[in-house]
């Protein structure tokens, strides 16, 4: 083009000047490309910050004692600080979410590692899945037996293996290799978890006598229990982790969504970290983890509106209770859930909270 006159010159600067001030500003992701495909809710980075869940669908109001109340609530406070400590002191989102997980994994109230849930057949079947969002590297374990702590198998997998997803014995001989902790099934047993197996089975046969549908879960006020974590490092790195003993009752070697990577755990430095908590089989339908980045890759929506209609919207139409917890790349946190209620926190430099019901 050429500019013939000085006044058609300075026009064309006027008005590229005024097209560029009305453009959004433009975001650089870690590998230093623009993207302009977010919105996000703050752009002001946080130095780090780490969001965790310990299952949606909690107890009712009216069956939650004070006691367990603050037992759930301590538990979910000491993960938080195990996490920030990392965080703290520089370290990796990897290792925040790792040993976050590790611990919530041994407390008995939540299920994953001890006080994982009962399958139909009186065993126990971990999954967990880890992702690290700088590199979609991935690693997850399904229906272990005798690790300990199944997140450390599923970092195990995406470090120091050619594969992603490793199930049943394999991965329990993959984790022995690794020289990862492993104990009898027993270890995991918990009393109020068997006593909801009974439960579970009386419901069923009580459900097969009356020939009701068993599409929906064996009974009503589902506990979840899964327990997920997912954390912004100061280098930017987003990971996302989750580790479950899956649902009370489960037959035929049934995998959720826990350990499935785009359904149960997704991260993407570009946009966000994801755990998810709920019914698996719809997490696993609406490939629920990775729906949400894609809402904000694609659709150029916030972390916030971007779980709201995932969770609030699809999810409800399609009848799939549960929840999940995410953050983005500025440290956004959302943690939204279509149930009574989600044990959730998380923390950021001078910030943490704790949760539990919907109205705190
Ligand atoms: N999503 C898990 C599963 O379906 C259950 C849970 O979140 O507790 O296996």
């Amino acid at each position: 083009m050429k500019f013939t006159h000085p006044f058609t010159l300075l026009c064309f600067i006027g008005l590229f000047l005024l097209g560029t001030s009305c453009e959004n500003e433009t975001v650089t992701n870690t590998t230093g490309e623009p993207n302009t495909n977010i919105t996000p809710d703050t752009q002001e980075v946080a130095e780090y910050a780490m969001v965790i869940h310990g299952g949606a669908g909690t107890l009712r109001r009216a069956d939650m004692t004070a006691e367990k109340d603050s037992m759930y609530r301590s538990a979910l406070d000491s993960a938080l600080t195990i996490g920030e400590q990392v965080l703290q002191s520089g370290g990796s989102a990897a290792d925040a979410v790792e040993q976050t997980i590790n611990y919530l994994e041994n407390v008995p109230l939540f299920n994953a590692g001890k006080g994982a849930v009962f399958t139909a057949a009186g065993q126990h079947e971990l999954d967990a899945s880890f992702m690290d969002g700088a590199t979609l590297n991935a690693g997850a374990v399904g229906g272990v037996t005798n690790v300990k702590h199944p997140i450390t198998a599923a970092r195990a997998v995406m470090e120091n293996s050619e594969h992603v997803f490793l199930s049943g014995p394999g991965a329990e001989e993959f984790a022995l290799e690794q020289g990862l902790e492993t104990v009898p099934n027993s270890y995991f047993f918990t009393q109020h978890r068997y006593d909801a197996l009974q439960e579970a089975q009386s419901a069923e046969a009580e459900a097969e006598s009356e020939r009701t549908s068993m599409l929906s879960p064996p009974f009503p006020d589902h506990k979840f229990g899964t327990v997920g974590c997912v954390a912004l490092d100061k280098e930017g790195n987003i990971v996302a982790g989750t580790s479950t003993g899956g649902m009370t009752n489960k037959k035929y070697g049934r995998i959720g969504d826990s350990p499935i990577i785009g359904a149960g755990t997704y991260a993407n430095n570009a946009t966000c970290g994801v755990s998810c908590t709920g019914h698996g089989e719809f997490f696993i339908r609406y490939a629920v983890a990775y729906d949400v980045h894609a809402h904000m890759a694609y659709g150029k929506k916030t972390l916030a509106n971007a779980t709201e209609a995932v969770v609030m919207e699809k999810l409800v139409d399609a009848g799939g209770s549960g929840g999940l917890i995410a953050l983005d790349k500025y440290g956004n946190i959302a943690m939204t859930y279509n149930t009574e209620g989600m044990y959730r926190g998380y923390v950021k430099p001078g910030e943490r909270v704790v949760g539990i019901y919907k109205d705190e």
